[in-house]
């Protein structure tokens, strides 16, 4: 490790990623300096249920608290410091990379680790929903049983829909979802639940009732019919985008491959690629990314 910069290691993003690069460096004796905008524990804090944790984690809140405690641990041996700001811009050099925060800070240091995980998307983003001007769902993985009223509706059937039917094993509400060709394979995880009623759709156009109470949304099915329906409430579950810094190279679909970065940028978690986006992978890259810088091997996996 060079001497010459303020710390060793720069980490980008507190999810389960970062903190797991930010305890493996810290017990190699690097220096660190992990950069958060939000809370620590990442998405983590959003996770009702969880069934695939090795360690009997059975909720994300408690396991981003133990990640939180895991991070104050560190933070007290000086060798490690916890950073609250947003990232915006990284940039590789020959013997340095710097990053950029939104308050013009620039921070520097010989290798950088990024996990910046997804972000979720909007119809903006998507060819398949039509929505008024500042139109605004919420997303389904933060919706509590109490924030919904009236018939419900779910744009997207991404993953979320299982964690939230986990979490809330009594809730007996049924959630109409508005399903795209593209999440067929995700919606068939979640077939056997009564509470779900999936509507094949093609496309569709939300507005706003008549009466300013809800919503009116009307879907192109797959047969080609035009259905109307009136909604109390429509969430957003359309899935996830990488919240990629500028200054990162992004492959097709905007993630970002660990292989094709800087030498001295190093991509950890869920920013990676759209597969393998769990927890316990996300830590693992996160550990494997320190220990690469540490005995300076590349990192190829993806
Ligand atoms: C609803 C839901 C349910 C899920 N259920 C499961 C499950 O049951 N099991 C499972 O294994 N996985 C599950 N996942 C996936 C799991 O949460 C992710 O794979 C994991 O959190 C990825 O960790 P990460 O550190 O890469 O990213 P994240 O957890 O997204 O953390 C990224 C961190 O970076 C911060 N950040 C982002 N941009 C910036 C910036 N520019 N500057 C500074 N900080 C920034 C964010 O605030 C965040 O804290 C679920 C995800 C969701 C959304």
């Amino acid at each position: 490790m060079t001497a010459a910069h303020e710390t060793d290691l720069l980490i980008v993003g507190a999810g389960p990623a970062g903190v797991a690069t930010a305890v493996m460096a810290d017990s190699l004796g690097m220096r660190s300096t992990l950069i958060e905008a939000d809370q620590v524990g990442g998405k983590l804090h959003h996770i009702g249920a969880l069934d695939n944790m090795p360690g009997n984690w059975q909720t994300g809140p408690a396991l981003a608290k133990a990640l939180a405690t895991d991070v104050a641990r560190i933070t007290e041996s000086t060798r490690c410091r916890l950073l609250r700001g947003r990232a915006v811009r990284i940039d590789g050099h020959d013997h340095h990379v710097e990053v950029v925060l939104d308050d013009e800070q620039v921070l520097t240091a010989a290798a950088a680790v990024v996990a910046t995980g997804v972000t979720a998307l909007t119809p903006v983003h998507t060819d398949w929903v039509t929505v008024p001007e500042n139109f605004w769902a919420p997303p389904l993985w933060r919706a509590s049983p109490e924030d919904l009223h009236g018939a419900t509706y779910v744009i997207g059937a991404d993953r979320p829909l299982g964690t939230w039917l986990r979490a809330h094993p009594h809730v007996e509400r049924t959630l109409n979802v508005l399903c795209p060709p593209e999440d067929d394979y995700k919606a068939a995880e979640v077939a056997m639940d009564d509470r779900v009623q999936m509507l094949p759709v093609f496309r569709v156009a939300v507005t706003k009732s008549r009466h300013d109470q809800g919503w009116e949304v009307q879907a192109e099915s797959r047969g080609g019919e035009r259905i109307g329906y009136t909604a109390g409430t429509v969430l957003n579950n359309l899935g996830s985008r990488p919240s990629a810094l500028e200054g990162l190279v992004q492959g097709p679909d905007g993630y970002c491959p660990p292989d094709q970065q800087h030498p001295q940028i190093l991509i950890a978690g869920d920013l990676r690629s759209a597969r393998f986006q769990r927890i316990i992978t996300a830590q693992g890259s996160g550990a494997q990314a320190a220990l690469a810088r540490y005995y300076g091997t590349a990192l190829t996996t993806a």
